[in-house]
């Protein structure tokens, strides 16, 4: 059986426009700093990161971390898991998190206190998506894509079991 196209939230275009402001904005806040270290969430956030990587003007370094809070498409575990841990030690680094989407927020939560005990130099969040209606706990997001209503979107790296992850929008599955 064929897939469901699911439905335009947010398209491709009005990601383009708004990964450019971000990375526009991120640049100027950080133009003075030696380096920053990009840690990307695996794996909803790749293709924001590489985006946004791209368009940066600043020395950037990209690293890598997985998380683990969902046991199938749309149930929350509560639970988080690291899954995979970052190469480089972080110590003294301006670190700047890239995560596809703050649901609960038990996630980049965790991910904060987790990385705040390393000791960087400084530890901020670019999120993509956010969906207010469901948060559970409070995080700090310093740059933030769109805002969204309590909908599973899929697309732009997002996955619903794994499907849709290359959709080049985000996008709402209907229920069959
Ligand atoms: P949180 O811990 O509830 O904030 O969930 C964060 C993680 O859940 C994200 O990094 C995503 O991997 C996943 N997630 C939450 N909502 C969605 C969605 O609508 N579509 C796809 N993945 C989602």
């Amino acid at each position: 059986m064929q897939e469901p196209t699911p439905k335009v939230l947010v398209s491709e275009v009005a990601i383009r426009e708004r990964v450019r402001e971000l990375a526009h904005q991120i640049s100027k806040d950080y133009e003075s700093v030696e380096s920053l270290t990009l840690v990307g969430v695996l794996r909803g956030a790749f293709i924001f990161l590489a985006d946004l990587s791209r368009l940066l003007t600043i020395p950037r370094r990209v690293d890598f971390i997985a998380l683990s809070s969902y046991e199938s498409e749309s149930t929350s575990a509560g639970a988080v898991r690291l899954i995979m841990d970052v190469r480089a030690p972080l110590e003294g680094e301006h670190v700047l998190v890239v995560e596809d989407i703050v649901d609960t927020g038990l996630t980049l939560d965790y991910l904060l206190r987790t990385l705040e005990a390393r000791s960087p130099k400084s530890l901020k969040t670019c999120v993509l998506l956010e969906k207010p209606e469901r948060l559970q706990v409070e995080v700090e997001i310093d740059y933030l894509g769109f805002t969204i209503p309590d909908k599973w979107v899929v697309g732009y790296g997002l996955d619903s079991g794994d499907r849709y992850r290359c959709l080049p929008y985000i996008g709402v599955v209907e229920p069959r």
